[in-house]
């Protein structure tokens, strides 16, 4: 399965105890295939989804180039992606086309 935003191979990773597929850029893959009481599922899922995008949207503002349109102002946040045995990762999302990348460093 590939990321539909920016094309990444997901990897499996851990929400909140719950195996999903997720994405580099922040994306999370709905848990479509597990077939386990998979409606209780999805809805916290959404839920989880809903949350995410109500923190990106109070993100302070940077001026960081989106590398899509050129708009020069985007969000900024940045995300453990495991538990403690990597470093934070540094994202940013653009502002005018919701383009989302990580950071370089
Ligand atoms: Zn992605
Ligand atoms: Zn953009």
């Amino acid at each position: 399965m590939f990321c539909p935003k920016c094309g990444s191979m997901l990897r499996p990773k851990v929400v909140r105890d719950k195996k999903v597929l997720g994405c580099n850029c922040g994306y999370v893959a709905d848990s479509a295939q597990s077939t386990v009481t998979f409606t209780q599922k999805r809805d916290d899922v959404s839920k989880e989804v809903e949350i995410l995008e109500k923190e990106i949207s109070v993100h302070p503002i940077v001026d960081e180039e989106c590398p899509k349109c050129k708009n020069p102002k985007s969000y900024f946040w940045s995300q453990q992606m495991r538990a403690g045995d990597e470093p934070e990762t540094q994202f940013f999302k653009c502002t005018k086309c919701s383009h989302q990348w990580r950071g370089s460093k």
